[in-house]
C-alpha cells in the first residue's frame, strides 16, 4: 500500500456538497482506504476572477492502485459529478481531484506529474496538507513547513 494525498476543489453547484460527495466516493474507492480528510476551506479562484470562490480540502488515502489507475478512478469521480472539461484553464468546475503526492515517488509522464506542479505555490493545497501532516517532507527533501513560509494565505478560510 502507498500513502497518497489528493487535492479536492469545487466552485459550482454547491461546492461543499460536491466535496462531501467526493469524500464518499473516495471512501468506496477500490483497493484503497481513505484515512483522513482536512477541514474544508474557502479560497479565492486562480486565473479567471469572474467565477465563484472555491471550497478545497486534502484527503489522505492508502492505496494499492498504480498511479495512473488512481488517476483514472479520480477522473471517473470528476465526470460522475458533472465535471465538464473546457478550453479555459482554471475555469469554474463542479469537482477537481488532483494527485498531490504518491508515496515518495517522482512521476513525469504525459498524463501525470507528481508531486503536483502547483503543490508548493497554492495556499489551498499547502495549508490543508499541513493540517493533516505538519511534519511532511517532500520527495526532494524539503519540508512542507519550510515551503509554507513563502505561501500567503490569500483569504484562505477554514469552514469547519
Ligand atoms: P491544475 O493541474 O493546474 O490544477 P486542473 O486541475 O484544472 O489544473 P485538469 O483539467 O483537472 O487540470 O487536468 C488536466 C490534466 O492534468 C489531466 O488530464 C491529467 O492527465 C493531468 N495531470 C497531470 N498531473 C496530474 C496530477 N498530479 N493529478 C491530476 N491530474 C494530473
Ligand atoms: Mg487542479
Ligand atoms: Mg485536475
Amino acid at each position: 500500500m502507498n500513502t497518497v494525498y489528493i487535492g479536492l476543489g469545487a466552485n459550482l453547484n454547491d461546492p461543499t456538497a460536491q466535496l462531501h460527495r467526493a469524500v464518499d466516493a473516495l471512501n468506496t474507492l477500490a483497493n484503497s482506504q481513505l484515512n483522513a480528510v482536512s477541514k474544508f476551506y474557502a479560497s479565492k479562484p486562480m486565473g479567471p476572477q469572474d467565477q465563484p470562490d472555491y471550497v478545497n480540502a486534502v484527503a489522505r488515502l492508502e492505496t494499492s492502485l498504480a498511479p495512473e489507475a488512481l488517476l483514472d478512478a479520480l477522473q471517473k469521480i470528476e465526470l460522475e459529478q458533472g465535471r465538464q472539461r473546457k478550453d479555459e484553464r482554471w475555469g469554474a468546475r463542479t469537482l477537481d481531484l488532483d494527485i498531490l503526492l504518491f508515496a515518495n515517488e517522482i512521476i513525469n509522464t504525459p498524463r501525470l506529474v507528481v508531486p503536483h506542479y502547483g503543490l508548493c505555490q497554492r495556499e489551498f493545497v499547502v495549508y490543508p496538507l499541513l493540517e493533516l501532516e505538519p511534519e511532511l517532507t517532500l520527495p526532494d527533501g524539503r519540508t512542507l513547513q519550510s515551503i509554507s513560509k513563502d505561501v500567503a494565505l490569500n483569504n484562505l478560510i477554514p469552514l469547519n
